[in-house]
């Protein structure tokens, strides 16, 4: 059976009309039909009842490091570079097994909350530990969410002046080669497409400029996108006018790095200029609201970003940072975060909620295909339980928003089911769990030595 139809749900398009009694038509992958009232006959299809729920866009993960689940709770009151120097001891021990676990439970954790659509961004890549990229690829395809991954990369270890140790970086000629490698063999540009990799270089502090340069030129040579952290604390920044003589936006300026196939992790501290020049170049921004909380980061200028029109998505970062963070709490955080700052109209349950669907897809460059519930668009759709606690607020978009993470009563990537009940429905839950914890285990186990 490949045509779906879910009716008499609260229906939130994003981009456009909301249907508080509304349904949505789905033919294979894509939307066919989005409107109020009861749904057009459609024979042979699947009914499914959405009284007492709200349905909208799958939400997408903007910025990620999936492997950090190996590694929560570790360093935990500490800034983001005690926090990086910590941390790359143990990440320099791991290997294909402990990402495809740590991969497997991320993005299982990442559908319970709604996410279909997720990006990762891996960088650190020890020698002779096995194929890193391939084993969280293999972990997207079995858990069926739809995957960017980011080839990630170091160059610039201590003896260089940048802050990862000389372990854990790879050389330029490695990385660009792997990277070019790893695009060839994956990148899927096809409409539909469930992968899609993008060129990342992992941050100022790590990389050197060549490296930054040549993996610009990779990216647009072969027509992919560029990511990388930017701006994410105050410690980068002075890094950046120490050793650059100019501020972390200006740098990237300086080497092709604003466009409109690129977007930012983070995007914390910005100056009205800097803003100006994301928006005037269409450069994204993945905020991540609860890492940065917990890094002590700092809030980012969400809602003068939004004002200027830089495209914002969101993400909830790596698990190490960012410990158990379900995607569709990050709504509510974001809110929440920029209301503490700004005050609170700065950013409504509303804007939230775009932020985490189509802002998302703009930064990946996919808005024609994801974000909004549209015909033509692909049926990348979360349906929400807003009865039951969640029906003493009447508006389906506040209980979601304010309510944090309601129960999912489905999740649709591409039509297909991934999350029912609040279940996974690809692999067993119980299952992805315990991949998880395994490769927490072996991971403290590989890294014993340097703990
Ligand atoms: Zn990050």
């Amino acid at each position: 059976m490949t045509v779906k139809v879910i009716e008499n749900a609260h229906v939130v398009t994003v981009s456009g009309a909301e249907h508080p009694r509304g349904h949505v038509v789905i033919d294979g992958d894509r939307i066919t039909a989005v409107g109020a009232g009861g749904a057009p006959a459609a024979e042979g299809a699947e009914r499914i009842d959405g009284r007492g729920c709200l349905v909208t866009p799958g939400l997408i993960n903007t910025h990620h490091h999936l492997y950090q689940w190996a590694s929560q709770g570790l360093a935990k009151d500490n800034t983001l570079f005690e926090w990086l120097v910590a941390l790359y001891k143990p990440w320099s021990k791991m290997d294909a097994e402990v990402v495809r676990g740590a991969a497997s439970a991320g993005l299982g954790w990442l559908l319970r909350s709604g996410c279909t659509t997720s990006t990762d961004h891996h960088y650190v890549f020890p020698r002779g530990r096995g194929d890193l990229f391939a084993a969280e690829i293999e972990a997207a395809a079995e858990l069926g969410v739809r995957f960017h991954p980011c080839r990630g990369s170091m160059d610039r270890g201590r003896s260089d002046g940048g802050l990862p140790p000389d372990e854990v970086v790879e050389d330029l000629d490695t990385i660009l080669a792997e990277t070019e490698a790893a695009i060839d063999r994956y990148h899927d540009p096809s409409p539909g497409s469930m992968l899609r990799v993008a060129v990342a270089p992992c941050s100022p502090f790590s990389v050197s400029r060549d490296l930054l340069e040549r993996s610009a030129e990779l990216a647009r040579s072969k027509g992919v996108r560029l990511h990388t952290h930017l701006c994410e604390t105050l410690d980068e920044d002075r890094h950046c006018r120490e050793q650059f003589g100019m501020s972390p936006v200006d740098y990237m300026e300086s080497l092709e790095w604003l466009g409109e196939d690129v977007w930012f992790a983070h995007a914390v501290h910005l100056q009205d200029a800097d803003i100006k020049k994301m928006a005037q170049s269409g450069t994204g921004a993945a905020h991540c609201p609860s890492s940065n909380a917990r890094l002590g980061a700092g809030i980012a200028r969400v809602a003068d970003m939004l004002a200027a029109g830089v495209p914002v998505g969101l993400g909830v970062d790596g698990a190490a940072s960012a410990e158990m963070v379900p995607l569709a709490g990050e709504v509510r955080q974001a809110m929440y975060m920029q209301r503490a700052r700004y005050g609170p109209d700065a950013l409504t349950a509303r804007q939230a909620l775009e932020m985490a669907t189509l802002g998302g897809a703009r930064c990946l460059g996919r808005q024609d295909e994801l974000g909004s519930l549209e015909p033509g668009k692909l049926a990348d759709i979360a349906i929400w339980r807003v009865d039951g606690f969640y029906a003493a607020i009447d508006d389906p978009v506040t209980a979601f928003a304010y309510g944090g993470t309601p129960p999912l009563a489905r999740l649709l990537v591409g039509g297909r089911t991934v999350v029912r009940d609040d279940e996974l429905v690809t692999v067993p839950q119980d299952e992805v769990a315990r991949r998880g914890a395994d490769a927490h285990r072996r991971l403290m186990t590989l890294a014993k030595e340097v703990l």
